[in-house]
């Protein structure tokens, strides 16, 4: 079986299969699949590496960012406590509620429920209806914490109110965690370090946008007793439990009563190679130079060289240019966008903003040996 080819000008989306990989990172996989290890020492090593990234206390490796919410869901349910781990998704007695400002609600917070989380929301996001300029307040926010509040949850961004570290304040004031998704928070790769630094306990990245993974690859990282849980619920434990030490990134786990069962992270299981690929990636992203990095991107848009198209910086993700084109209307740009999926290899253009008449071309999921093809593409429709 051979899937046709794209040409994937929209950006790392997962319906088009995610970016490219590096040669090393594919080397990094293909080492992983010729040798067996310990699955905890894997994740201990990958812990390691997310902790001098992130500076975070702990870090997994999960099956995609929504994976990695759904484990954090699980921790801040289940914390250390190998019975509740046994019991999800099924939570009661258990604090289960996860507070969220009602204008960050989105379909990937079904992660939070999978694992047996009810979602609570606060605040009327009348910031959005025109006249207002209110959202949820963390007075709001604090107001809805009872003891029945696994966590509080923020979907990180640019315009997310309230601030992670106004949420922060008073949920560490009551004593309950802060679970982030900032799963398509990068670049700048700053934001790495950003919401740990801000004291958020959990945050959620996906391996497979920015920073170049394996396109089923996300990381789980924060508080080394919260990752520790979510690791004990994603982990095959079944083995004498005499046998059983916890590397000692994870030494929470040795305080477990007894051992947990496959948990409820079995069903979204990393393989040794994501691991070691979304290593791999990782460093490499933090290594280079984020302006060398936005360099290379607006290097690529500019290679294309199409009349009227105009390169710009992407609004919420500073370091990534885009390239757009602009059209009389909707109409128009409807039209170009079908004529380009039409194509053989079909190109697809980032349509985000296709209401306003405007195709935009994102560098991150582009092979360079495209480009060629791709200008023309471009250059038929504008
Ligand atoms: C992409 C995305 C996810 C899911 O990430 P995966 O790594 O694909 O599982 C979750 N939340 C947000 C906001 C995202 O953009």
């Amino acid at each position: 079986m051979t899937p046709r080819r794209i040409i994937n000008a929209y950006g790392t989306n997962t319906r088009l299969s995610g970016g490219m990989m590096a040669p090393e990172v594919v080397a990094a996989m293909a080492a992983a699949a010729q040798a067996c290890f310990e699955m905890p020492d894997v994740q201990a090593a990958a812990s390691r590496a997310i902790s001098e990234a992130t500076g975070a206390q702990a870090g997994i490796v999960t099956a995609g960012a929504a994976a990695a919410l759904m484990l954090g869901a699980a921790a801040c349910m289940a914390r250390l406590d190998p019975a509740a781990m046994n019991r999800l998704p099924d939570t009661d007695g258990l604090p289960n509620e996860f507070i969220v400002s009602r204008s960050q609600r989105n379909m990937y917070d079904r992660a939070l429920r999978v694992a047996g989380g009810r979602i609570v929301e606060v605040g009327i996001p009348d910031r959005l209806s025109g006249p207002g300029v209110r959202d949820a307040s963390a007075g709001e926010i604090a107001d809805a914490i009872t003891p029945r509040t696994a966590a509080v949850f923020h979907l990180a961004g640019t315009d997310a109110e309230p601030s992670l570290p106004d949420l922060v304040r008073v949920a560490h004031a009551r004593g309950v965690p802060v679970l982030v998704d900032a799963a398509a928070q990068l670049p700048p790769a700053e934001n790495l370090r950003r919401f740990i630094d801000q004291g958020a306990d959990l945050v959620c990245f996906s391996g497979g946008k920015a920073i170049g993974g394996p396109q089923a690859s996300g990381i789980l990282a924060g508080r080394a007793e919260l990752v520790s849980s979510a690791l004990a619920q994603m982990l095959d434990l079944d083995l004498p439990e005499a046998q059983f030490v916890a590397p000692p990134e994870f030494a929470a786990l040795n305080q477990l009563r007894f051992l947990p069962h496959h948990g409820i992270g079995r069903v979204a299981k990393v393989g040794k190679e994501e691991v070691a690929g979304l290593v791999a990636a990782l460093r490499r992203f933090a290594a280079e130079d984020p302006a060398a990095r936005s360099a290379r991107w607006t290097a690529r848009l500019a290679a294309l060289d199409v009349p009227g198209a105009v390169l710009v910086p992407d609004g919420a993700k500073p370091g990534l240019p885009l390239l757009e084109l602009r059209f009389a209307d909707r109409a128009a740009a409807e039209r170009a966008e079908a004529a380009l999926r039409a194509r053989d290899p079909a190109v697809h253009v980032d349509a985000s903003r296709i209401r306003r008449g405007v195709l935009a071309v994102n560098p991150i999921a582009l092979d360079d040996a495209d480009l060629p093809l791709l200008a023309e593409a471009l250059r038929d429709v504008v």
